[in-house]
């Protein structure tokens, strides 16, 4: 897409065709859209509402040759501080219907996974119990195979509606999407996960909402959930945990800027107040530098960059 506004004029308006005058925003800031509360305008923002129009607004953008971004709820992303200079697809913002068949239930693509989880907890449905406290989105998920506490989605999808790379809709068994730790054809092959089929099975709602309340004393136990930030900011490197890692190599607290290693969970850089993402970037560097140096293990991030 040019700098000026040359190339972004007719492809807004032909995405206002497809998503109504409304859905389409730009220049908006993409802070309001990410857990870190950090990053740039999005040139172009623009919310889909259902299948056929996220479809559309692929193919619009891939025919304009424009850059675009599918983005779930933020929650696992750093956008830099100049923004994204092409167009955000906000699937999260209006793929947000549940439906239940049985033990099954389909979530869009935007449902929050702690919304998904309690509605299976009080439909008594066990399996979405390790969810409750991951602020993402059903897509985000898939794409990221996302897991705590011994679950993850690998556990307990059936099956992904997806936009293929040429634009066909397909259904795709959890099977063949070659799900491992944070890891899923969805990421590596690009696919648009438009919704989630879970099995899941009949449990005592009791013992699901113990459980549920359990994993989440467990985290306001030991994660800065008062603080914006991504999650764990690392993958856990083989053998060993990032978090300690982190902690022996003397980096917990250390800051930049607005950023700094939280002093509650070395494994969770945050968003201490007015951080910009080359805050972020200084201190995600630091400890791998550091962490390097001291121990010969390279952390990789498990936050997406977005530039
Ligand atoms: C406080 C906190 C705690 C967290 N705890 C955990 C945890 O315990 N376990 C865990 O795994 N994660 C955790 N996370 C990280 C994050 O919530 C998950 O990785 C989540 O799955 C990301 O989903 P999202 O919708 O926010 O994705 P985004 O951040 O919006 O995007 C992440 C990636 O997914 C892609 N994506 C999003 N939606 C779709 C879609 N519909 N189709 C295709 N691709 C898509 C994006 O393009 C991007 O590359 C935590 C985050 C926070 C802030």
């Amino acid at each position: 897409m040019p700098e000026s506004d040359g190339g972004r004029e007719p492809l807004a308006w032909r995405l206002r065709a497809i998503v109504g005058e409304d859905n389409v925003l730009e220049m908006e800031p993409m802070s309001e859209h990410t857990t870190f509360e950090v990053g740039g305008p999005a040139d172009l923002y623009v919310i889909p509402e259902d299948f056929d129009e996220v479809r559309d607004v692929l193919r619009a953008c891939d025919e304009a040759g424009a850059r675009r971004f599918v983005l779930g709820r933020g929650s696992d992303l750093l956008v830099s501080d100049e923004g994204y200079r092409g167009v955000v697809v906000a699937v999260a913002d209006g793929l947000t219907g549940v439906s239940v068949d049985g033990e099954e239930m389909t979530c869009q693509a935007g449902v929050d996974l702690r919304e998904a989880s309690e509605m299976a907890c009080e439909l008594g449905l066990t399996g979405l119990e390790f969810a409750c406290g991951i602020p993402g989105s059903v897509g985000g998920a898939c794409f990221m195979n996302a897991g705590a506490y011994g679950g993850c989605v690998a556990d307990v999808l059936k099956c992904v509606r997806v936009v293929m790379p040429d634009g066909d809709i397909e259904t795709i068994d959890a099977a063949d999407l070659d799900l491992g730790y944070r890891r899923s054809r969805v990421a590596s092959e690009g696919l648009v996960v438009l919704a989630a089929t879970f099995a899941l099975r009949r449990g005592d709602p009791e013992k699901i909402r113990a459980t549920m309340d359990d994993l989440m004393r467990q985290r306001e136990e030991k994660q800065p959930l008062d603080l914006p930030s991504a999650g764990s900011t690392f993958k856990r490197p083989e053998g060993y945990f990032a978090g300690k890692l982190i902690m022996d190599a003397g980096l917990q607290g250390y800051q930049h800027g607005g950023a700094a290693v939280s002093k509650k969970h070395a494994g969770f850089v945050v968003n201490v107040g007015g951080a910009t993402a080359a805050d972020v970037h200084a201190v995600i560097e630091h400890v791998q530098d550091e962490v390097e140096r001291q121990f010969g293990v390279r952390l990789e991030p498990e936050v997406r960059f977005l530039e």
